[in-house]
């Protein structure tokens, strides 16, 4: 679908050198067709516009038009400024306290109750923890529905109170409980809206301020594009959050709402969603991210 990046500045330089006058225009000019990449993986214009201007000061410095293949070092320090802008490491969730409250936020449809419960299971199988699920959406019955058969498949228990419209008394309770049978760690999964609300935004401000979770997370679906920016930034406003979770990621995007959340929020991408099954979750890789952002 994609023509390979390397591929692309390799010709372009070939094609440079055969006029013999490889110039600094000339790399600003082959800066374009990695800023053109950026902008087919989804990048935000503003954005990719900045790093091809860092990445232009980085190439004339490092002596690219000396190089034997100078399309491949230009790849190699774009790849590496790229993964370091996306943070460069791995962020891990911290469960320091005993329960640990994870809280999860997000639109309807971004995947938080299946990412809840794959991070229920991954917590239980690789860190022998013992989750509880909690289901804090009081809109929806399915939601709830959908929570249990989630936690079933998985062996994770599930707190729900079907009658209950008070989503902070939920959460407390759920709490309280987790404390009196010993469950380490709680991951509340909470209602969310198709579009931004402001009722939704203040009831899950109203949540979080209530139980003060160890980690608040944002759950984004990668498909989404430049919304996938507009809601994070709104988001993260309301609610100051602690990471965010790429989910669908086994879609065919090609991951620029990597760069353009982690630029715009600067909160780092803790994990992402590969799949529907509750085993198709990693932690987030920066620099494969942006071997897969160049393609
Ligand atoms: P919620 O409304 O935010 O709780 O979203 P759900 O967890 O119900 O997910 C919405 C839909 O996306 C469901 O059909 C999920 O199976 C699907 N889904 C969630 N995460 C992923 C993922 O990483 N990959 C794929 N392909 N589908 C996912």
């Amino acid at each position: 679908m994609f023509e390979n990046l390397t591929d692309r500045l390799e010709k372009s330089f070939k094609l440079l050198k055969g006029q013999g006058q490889i110039t600094e225009i000339n790399v600003a000019e082959t800066l374009k067709d990695v800023r053109r990449a950026l902008l087919d993986a989804d990048v935000n214009f503003k954005i990719a516009k900045d790093f091809t201007n860092r990445v232009k000061d980085k190439a004339i410095g490092q002596k690219v038009l000396e190089a034997v293949k100078p399309g491949q070092m230009m790849v190699k320090i774009v790849h590496d400024e790229l993964a370091e802008l996306m943070g460069g490491e791995t962020v891990d969730i911290s469960l320091k306290k005993s329960p640990s409250v994870i809280l999860m936020s997000g639109l309807q449809g971004s995947g938080k109750t299946t990412f809840s419960g794959k991070l229920a299971n991954r917590l239980k199988s690789k860190q022998k923890k013992n989750p509880l699920l909690v289901a804090c959406d009081v809109y929806r019955p399915a939601a709830i529905e959908q929570l249990k058969v989630v936690g079933e498949s998985i062996g994770v228990s599930v707190y729900t109170e079907e009658d209950s419209k008070d989503p902070v008394k939920i959460a407390r309770n759920a709490i309280k409980k987790a404390k009196a049978e010993g469950n380490d760690v709680v991951i509340i999964d909470t209602a969310g809206r198709l579009a931004i609300d402001e009722q939704m935004m203040q009831e899950i401000e109203a949540i979080k301020k209530a139980i003060e979770p160890d980690e608040t997370l944002f759950v984004v679906d990668s498909m989404t594009g430049q919304d996938a920016v507009n809601t994070a930034k709104e988001f993260n406003e309301r609610l100051n959050f602690d990471g965010v979770i790429l989910t669908k990621l086994d879609g065919d995007t090609r991951g620029g709402a990597a760069l353009s959340i982690r630029t715009v929020v600067n909160k780092p991408i803790k994990f992402v969603g590969t799949g529907e099954k509750m085993d198709a979750i990693d932690v987030f890789h920066p620099s494969r991210m942006s071997d897969r952002i160049l393609g």
